[in-house]
């Protein structure tokens, strides 16, 4: 894109963006854009809070949930120039500058970073019987579920299925013992056995790392306790048994980690844009999917989509172009992977650089701090961290009021 310099000197003046997608690629091109405050900035977004997926198994296994939701309001508090607003948007008409939702918005300027969606891949049962942990609602719905199988009095066994063992299902799996352990004893059930399986169709966990990385993931899991299944293909879910390689499996419990799909707005608007054979929209070097609108995230087909890493490069990028008048081409950076498996202790991968241990588990705090200090802010982190002492407790009474369970033997502390 080449831009002589009074349109240059334009646009260094004043900007006026409208952003759809209140996730990683949206908030960090939202901070950026706004840093002139002359720039104006219009946030819709079909929730009022972010939501900082690195977090989210840490949340459903019992930590506090400020650790994973974030209100916008809260990351703008000191950006006047951002509007936020929820809506949903539906539709887009490029040629009139329009975006549909509950309302209409007219832009000049649009970014779109809508995220993925979980899919099931056509798998049988799992739509209606599986948890998830992708969303505030998904990990409620499990920890309710978690609750009531500890507290039902009796002393079945248990068995904890999570499938994909790409790295939300190698994290949960690290945590998802440790938790029920903690509920058990908070409960005082000594009987109810419990297992928790991984179940994986690729030959190795984590199957995009390195084998020596996956074999050390391998290593903690079993140390942990976690009962790893590779090769094993999921046909099929029923309320009490999961088929895998056509034999069932007997569970209440199965968490789906896998599948994802680009949000289903493209595929809804696919004559507005490109799309490739998995349905991401085609962008240009400048990360332009049509006129005047920028694609970014786990949307844009870039070769590192699918990374909140990649989704705040991206954003970083467009905001280069609009808010400074850069004009250089998008460059796809390798992130580097850091896997949490149990507490304080990670495999970190990046290049040639690879290690796991409690240095692994400091690089993510580490990650967390550095790497996503302005879309999770630090004092908000700091409140989240510092309330995990209280934190399982607060899980356990959330669930009580949810399900009206009025036993005084939940009064006492589960401590992390
Ligand atoms: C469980 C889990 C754990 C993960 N852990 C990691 C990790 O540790 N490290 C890492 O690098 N990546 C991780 N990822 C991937 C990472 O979260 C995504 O790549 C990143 O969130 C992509 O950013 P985005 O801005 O494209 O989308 P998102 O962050 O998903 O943001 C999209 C936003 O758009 C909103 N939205 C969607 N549709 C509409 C609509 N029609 N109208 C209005 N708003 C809409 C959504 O509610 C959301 O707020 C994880 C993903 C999951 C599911």
């Amino acid at each position: 894109m080449v831009m002589n310099r009074e349109e240059k000197t334009h646009m260094r003046k004043y900007t006026n963006v409208t952003i759809v997608g209140g996730g990683f690629g949206g908030v960090k091109a939202a901070l950026e854009i706004s840093k002139n405050r002359r720039n104006r900035v219009t946030l819709i977004s079909d929730k009022d809070y972010f939501q900082y997926y690195p977090a989210l198994f840490s949340t459903a296994t019992g930590h506090d949930s400020r650790e994973s939701f974030v209100p916008l309001a809260e990351i703008f508090r000191d950006r006047p120039n951002v509007r936020i607003i929820r809506d949903t948007i539906s539709s887009i008409d490029i040629a009139a500058h329009e975006l549909k939702g509950k309302n209409l918005y007219r832009y000049k300027t649009a970014i779109l970073a809508l995220g993925s969606v979980t899919t099931y891949f056509g798998i049988k049962g799992l739509n209606t019987y599986a948890y998830g942990i992708k969303s505030q609602q998904e990990i409620k719905k499990l920890q309710a579920h978690l609750w009531e199988e500890m507290s039902d009095g009796s002393d079945d066994e248990k068995h904890y299925v999570i499938i994909g063992a790409g790295p939300t299902g190698v994290e949960l799996a690290g945590s998802l013992g440790a938790y029920v352990r903690q509920l058990r004893k908070h409960f005082g059930i000594t009987k109810k056995r419990v297992s928790i399986n991984l179940i994986e169709a690729a030959p190795r966990v984590l199957p995009r790392c390195t084998e020596q990385t996956s074999n050390e993931a391998l290593k903690r899991l079993r140390k942990l306790g976690v009962h790893v299944e590779l090769n094993k293909k999921v046909e099929k879910q029923t309320a009490t048994q999961l088929i895998v390689n056509g034999r069932p499996l007997p569970t209440q419990t199965v968490i789906w980690t896998s599948g994802v799909a680009n949000a289903p707005f493209f595929a809804k608007n696919a004559k507005q844009f490109t799309l490739n054979e998995r349905g991401k929209v085609v962008v240009d070097a400048t990360m332009k999917a049509a006129k005047d609108v920028y694609v970014i995230g786990d949307n844009a087909a870039t070769p590192y989509a699918g990374l909140a890493q990649t989704a705040l490069h991206d954003a970083i990028f467009v905001s280069r172009i609009l808010r400074d008048g850069a004009t250089s081409s998008y460059k796809p950076v390798l992130p580097a992977t850091v896997v949490p498996i149990g507490d304080n202790w990670a495999v970190f991968e990046w290049k040639s650089i690879r290690f796991g241990g409690l240095a692994g588990g400091v690089m993510r705090r580490l990650a967390d701090l550095v790497g996503y200090h302005d879309v999770l802010p630090i004092g908000w982190a700091m409140k989240a961290w510092r309330a995990q002492g209280i934190k399982r407790l607060r899980v356990v009474e959330d669930r009580r009021v949810a399900t009206g369970y009025t036993a005084t033997a939940d009064r006492s502390s589960i401590r992390g």
